[in-house]
């Protein structure tokens, strides 16, 4: 057995002997479910197990009070290799997108590998990266946090769905907000609902318009929302109606096309109501995911080598800010099946799924993966130089 084959064999025995706390931290995520830039639960117990195994803590990094990251120095500084880890959950539903399990096995990794460092060149990181759905305003921890994931050798986050595939084509995603201000008065009196500019009615008229276009558009671009607020009362017009909309369109040029239609839709909204619109962005811009295919490689043979089949699919239709790290690091999105194909994502379904035994042994699993490729990589210079030729090309082709 070659030194390498002895790490990896070790770190696998080392994530075996913490099965019970990495299944503990996927559960009590999975019970305190938290949106968005409020994960302060799940931060405090992410930190405080790396913490406890010896990692170098820095909290509130790029000021976002719930993300982090963890640093384990070995014998030398490079390669750098990081795990994210991701922890948001989405409103009403709780943890039906899995990231419990995406930080359950980041951490996991992360304690595993933590006393084989010692014995390898480079440095360990594992990254906390809050709201990663795209619920509250700024969202995106990861680009917020983006400066952070410059220069490292490799970046890699586990994602929970119904099939397990390691290249993720992932979309560039647009999150806007639209609000119309209109004029209130008494709907019920034909006198005063005539001074009414009715701001709802825009928002109707708004969506009309994108659903005259999105049924045509190509290449699966997706345009999809809510309306968020549409008045107060019944019998007053509604003076200010908001909907929130996101655009989702994987060629870079179109998916501006897109935009560009969805910002006309709601300047004729309000020409036709004499209501003013004003358009923001609420989240972080989501760009493609350039996926490394060596370090995908990598980790795909580490997972078959532990019996999981990998499918050479890609999956279509993701929006992640992993696609903005993959553009300032060498990175991986890896899908993980814990439910049967099929099975409807961010759905109750899907939050039952979460924390069930297949979901925790799959997590389980996974930390070994991560441990094993990061032992690759930290073991083998030719595999962290052709991993950055790749991405070097990759980017320069952008
Ligand atoms: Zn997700």
């Amino acid at each position: 057995m070659t030194a390498k084959e002895a790490l990896k064999r070790n770190v696998q025995e080392r994530v075996d002997s913490i099965k019970d706390k990495i299944v503990e931290i996927a559960k009590y995520l999975h019970q305190n479910p938290e949106i968005g830039y409020e994960e302060y639960k799940a931060c405090e117990l992410l930190t405080s197990k790396l913490e406890e195994n010896g990692f170098e803590l820095i909290r509130r990094v790029a000021g976002l009070p719930t993300a982090f990251k963890a640093v384990l120095r070995g014998k030398s500084e490079r390669p750098k290799v990081a795990i994210l880890a991701e922890y948001d959950a989405l409103p009403g539903l709780g943890h039906a997108c899995g990231h419990n399990l995406s930080a359950a096995s980041a951490v996991g990794a992360g304690i595993a590998l933590a006393k084989l460092m010692p014995e390898m060149n480079g440095t360990l990181l594992i990254f906390g990266t809050p709201a990663e759905e795209g619920v509250p305003d700024n969202a995106g921890g990861k680009v917020v946090m983006l400066d952070e994931f410059r220069g490292l050798d490799a970046a890699m986050i586990m994602h929970a769905l119904d099939r397990t595939t390691v290249v993720c084509q992932s979309f560039n995603r647009e999150a806007l907000e639209i609000e119309f201000i209109g004029k209130a008065a008494n709907a019920g009196n034909a006198e005063s609902s005539s001074k009414g500019i009715n701001a709802l009615e825009a928002v109707m008229i708004f969506w009309h318009a994108v659903n005259s276009f999105r049924l045509l558009l190509k290449d699966d671009a997706r345009v999809f929302g809510i309306i968020t607020e549409g008045g107060v009362s019944p019998n007053i017009v509604p003076d200010r109606a908001v909907t929130r909309l996101q655009i989702r369109v994987e060629d870079v040029q179109y998916f501006q096309e897109v935009i560009e239609k969805v910002k006309n839709a709601a300047q004729g909204a309000a020409l036709a109501t004499g209501a003013t619109g004003n358009i923001k962005k609420y989240a972080n811009t989501y760009v493609n995911m350039i996926n490394n295919l060596t370090l995908a490689d990598t980790f795909a043979k580490n997972l078959t080598a532990l019996g999981v089949p990998v499918e050479k699919l890609h999956r279509r239709g993701a929006a992640t800010d992993m696609g903005n790290v993959s553009h300032v690091a060498p990175a991986i999105h890896p899908f993980i099946a814990i439910v049967p194909r099929g099975t409807p994502w961010h759905s109750i379904e899907s939050a039952k799924a979460s924390a069930s035994p297949q979901a925790y042994e799959t997590t389980i699993k996974t930390a070994k993966v991560f441990g094993m490729t990061a032992i690759d990589i930290f073991t083998d210079p030719d595999l962290a130089g052709k991993i950055k030729e790749e991405f070097a090309q990759a980017t320069a082709q952008q």
